[in-house]
């Protein structure tokens, strides 16, 4: 018992100094004092007390003695960092340069500061922006007809083009000052997500002028002469901007676009002129075919030495009235399910005057880091918002659909197998909006964060994938069969649109949430590896031993951490709040210092071949993802002001975060390329085994029942998306159907209970009127039923055609 104390007593002694980041010497002096201490009170027989002081003294005392610890150890450590250094392209080191890091790095260096997540002010719309979104937003989503759009004009109607140009909705991000909205990353994400509930494709033609594209790279970039031309005009829509990178030769490896434009003399406008030849070919362009000013990526030389000495400038980014002579644009693709417009353009040595260059001459070869850098907010914006809309469409709906649709004379919401569904729809949507919140505070706050933008738009489309999957399954035929009163197929069909756009979604789990994650939220390896990278061999090894020293402490830390906190089983790890949600915050330490240990050791093991191990590096993406949007999901609980009716969601979110995170750490370790070493790191990283599970039943069912009828819970779980009663309009119905069907049942509970059921060889409105005339229920409870019925028929109604009419004369039977 009292070796158990004194092991408690040194734990958290342990932990305090690793909290307080204490340095080298007094680690070594505190570590000596334990073991005197220890072998005082008796506590080590006098073996084990040698082998402790002869294991101690031996790493302790080169350690601490600088010429000796350089030689043994930060020497052999430099030239091997040397040898498993990552041979790296100029466009890789850029795209990993991009960017800043914000809460995500706190999560990966394995010691969370809470101060800092919950500090961050809860994100709020402005006066102006609320009105906006209340005001032309909802106009906007009223008429947004999405069957009309992307069946029968597969294109907006002209009065949305209007109207979206009217109102400035293609100028979100574009400053007041230069006549655009102004807005910051919180509205243009909830403007998004409105419009996505209500039509994807009226979404995505908004969002893309919004997001990489022209007005971003001007923003940052352009020259003066360049932002007064372009910008009012892009913000009054008077011109429609596209972006092209992406070609049939180069995909996600788009910097290896074959693009080329020559420096040159040519004439424009009747005189000689400085600028490029550049041809091109270019697919996928969404906005391509109507845009009247292409944004184009080419990689720029220059044989002749015009510029210099240089002939290969790297990647350029300029704007091209499409217009232009040579300039080969209009043909559209057809993207899955949706009618915005996209297609391939090209040219072949069209005359490009330097003064189109983005940012001129000075920002020539300067494209690759320009979108890097721009990237990373836009990414963080779209599509997460896109992913939380549809998750949200999918929870209001799906709950009430659910509730209104009988089989087996109950709900189906009532029914186990359907409830699983229920509660991943709306966990997940909560999770879903807890990280898109957190992403855009980030970014409104200043920052560009790379990695947690990849990591929402990763999570948040795969989410929408399962969500929208889930909401397919429990509408069945309804969700199926298309047509005007269908509010969920279009949306299935473009889950792959958000997949793949702004980084195929493979790759970013596979390659750069970590890829990119570890070299900028670990705290000394870009150091070590400048350091390794430096040619003076003196500086190398100084800077190289610096480095080092704060390497080992901080794996060190993490590892006593990661044991404490498991031994503990989460219980000594600290939390920032009282309550329920107390032990998610500890749960949550606990994964992030085995997360941190963990990753410490597999870049030390694998180096840079971690690079090509992306199975690996995709779980270690998984864990710090989950890691990002379980605190994600406890940050929007606080910010709410703890609303105790939304705990079901939080707890399920927070547990199916929890596990993720705990599955990608085992799967790490089972699949640990040194199977012993892997053995070895499991103590540490789970030294009382696996402790986490999915959120059990009971869980699912409290978040199932809270979609299954109208609450502030489900109000908070879905705000911010297109919400109607409406029963002209097909989401409007099965929520007007919802009110009718609950108002109706103390009628027909009542009914049930005396034994009253409608005969079988009797109409329902027959029955009803019957027990009217009869007195068994008095007349305006009659009317609830029939109303009822009558609602619910027309919410699980669906569309059907004339048979030799194909579907463009739809009878909207539901209507
Ligand atoms: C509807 C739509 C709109 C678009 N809009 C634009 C636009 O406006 N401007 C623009 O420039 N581009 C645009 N794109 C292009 C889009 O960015 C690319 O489709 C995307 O980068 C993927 O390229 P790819 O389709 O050629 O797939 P590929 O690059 O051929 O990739 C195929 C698969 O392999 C995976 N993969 C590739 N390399 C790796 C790797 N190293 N590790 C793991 N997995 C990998 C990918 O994740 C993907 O799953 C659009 C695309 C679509 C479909």
């Amino acid at each position: 018992m009292g070796v158990l104390i004194w092991l408690g007593v040194v734990a958290a002694f342990l932990v305090a100094l690793a909290r307080v980041k204490a340095p080298l010497i007094v680690w070594t002096g505190a570590i000596a004092g334990v073991l005197l201490l220890t072998g005082y009170a008796g506590l080590l027989g006098g073996l084990a007390a040698g082998v402790l002081w002869g294991v101690f003294l031996l790493v302790a005392v080169p350690l601490n003695i600088a010429p000796l610890r350089r030689r043994v150890l930060s020497n052999p450590m430099l030239a091997r960092t040397r040898k498993v250094l990552p041979p790296m392209s100029d466009t890789e080191r850029e795209a990993i340069e991009a960017g800043t890091v914000g809460w995500e790095a706190e999560v990966f260096r394995g010691n969370p500061r809470w101060e800092r997540l919950l500090g961050t002010p809860a994100p709020s719309l402005s006066e102006k922006e609320r009105a906006f979104i209340d005001g032309p937003v909802e106009e906007l989503c009223c008429k947004l007809d999405d069957w009309q759009i992307t069946h029968e004009l597969n294109d907006l109607p002209p009065q949305v083009w209007d109207f979206i140009k009217r109102h400035r909705l293609f100028g979100m991000i574009i400053p007041e000052e230069y006549g655009g909205l102004g807005f910051s990353a919180l509205a243009h994400s909830q403007v998004v997500m409105k419009l996505a509930s209500r039509s994807v494709t009226g979404a995505v033609t908004v969002m893309v002028p919004n997001s990489l594209g022209p007005a971003e790279l001007l923003l940052h970039y352009g020259t003066e002469a360049q932002k007064t031309h372009y910008l009012p005009r892009l913000a009054r829509g008077e011109e429609i901007p596209c972006f092209a990178l992406t070609g049939p030769w180069a995909g996600s490896d788009a910097g290896a676009i074959p693009d080329y434009g020559v420096v040159c003399k040519g004439t424009f406008q009747g005189r000689e002129t400085l600028g490029f030849r550049v041809t091109w070919e270019k697919r996928y362009i969404t906005l391509g075919p109507v845009a009247t000013v292409l944004g184009l990526a080419f990689k720029a030389h220059d044989p002749d030495h015009l510029l210099g000495d240089k002939e290969d400038l790297g990647i350029t980014c300029a704007l091209i009235p499409t217009d232009t002579p040579g300039v080969d644009i209009g043909r559209r693709h057809y993207p899955s399910g949706a009618a915005f417009h996209n297609g391939p353009n090209s040219g072949r040595e069209v005359f490009v005057p330097m003064d189109w260059v983005i940012g001129g001459q000075d920002n020539v070869g300067r494209g690759w880091r320009m979108l890097m850098e721009s990237l990373s907010a836009g990414r963080g914006i779209s599509l997460p918002a896109l992913g939380t809309g549809s998750g949200k469409l999918a929870a209001r709906t799906t709950g009430a659909y659910a509730r209104v649709r009988k089989q087996f004379r109950l709900p189906i919401g009532r029914f186990e197998g359907v409830e699983e569904a229920l509660a991943r729809i709306g966990g997940l949507s909560y999770m879903m909006d807890a990280g898109r919140l957190l992403t855009t505070s980030a970014i409104d706050g200043g920052e560009k964060p790379a990695v947690a933008t990849a990591i929402v738009k990763y999570h948040l489309t795969e989410a929408m994938r399962q969500v929208i999957n889930d909401a397919m399954d429990v509408h069945a035929g309804r969700g199926i069969s298309m047509g005007p009163a269908n509010y969920l197929a279009r949306a299935y069909q473009s889950v792959p649109i958000a997949i793949t756009v702004e980084g195929a979604n493979i790759l970013t789990r596979s390659m750069i949430i970590f890829g990119q994650g570890a070299m900028r939220c670990h705290p000394y390896l870009v150091s070590e590896i400048a350091a390794a990278s430096n040619v003076d061999p003196r500086t190398a090894l100084a800077a190289f031993d610096r480095a080092l020293i704060g390497h080992m402490g901080y794996t060190a830390t993490n590892a006593a951490r990661a044991v404490v906190y498991g031994l503990s089983r989460g219980r000594l790890a600290p939390t920032p709040v009282s309550g329920p949600t107390a032990k998610y915050f500890r749960r949550l330490a606990r994964m992030s210092a085995a997360y941190a240990f963990l990753a410490d050791l597999t870049l030390l093991v694998l180096g840079g071949t971690l690079k090509r191990r992306e199975s690996l590096s995709g779980r270690f993406a998984d864990g710090l993802s989950f890691m990002y949007l379980c605190s994600a999901t406890l940050k929007r609980y606080e910010d709410a002001g703890r609303p105790a009716a939304d705990l079901p969601l939080v707890e399920w979110a927070a547990r199916y975060c929890l596990y993720q995170v705990q599955n990608a750490l085992d799967e790490i370790l089972r699949n640990f390329p040194l199977r012993r070493l892997g053995q070895v790191l499991r103590v540490v990283v789970f030294p009382l085994g696996r402790r986490y599970r999915y959120p059990n039943d009971a869980l699912g069912h409290r978040v199932a029942s809270l979609l299954l009828e109208p609450s502030e819970a489900r109000d908070r779980l879905t705000a911010g998306i297109f919400i109607t009663q409406d029963p002209s309009l097909p989401t409007g119905r099965v929520e007007f159907a919802l009110a009718k069907v609950l108002a109706a049942e103390p009628v027909e509970q009542r009914l049930r209970t005396s034994g009253v059921s409608q005969p079988a060889n009797k109409p329902f409105d027959a029955w009803v009127d019957e027990l009217v005339a009869q007195g068994v229920i008095p007349s305006q409870e009659g009317a609830a039923l029939r109303e009822a019925r009558e609602a619910t028929r027309a919410a699980i109604g669906v569309d059907d055609f004339p048979r030799h009419q194909g579907v463009t004369a739809a009878t909207d039977e539901a209507a």
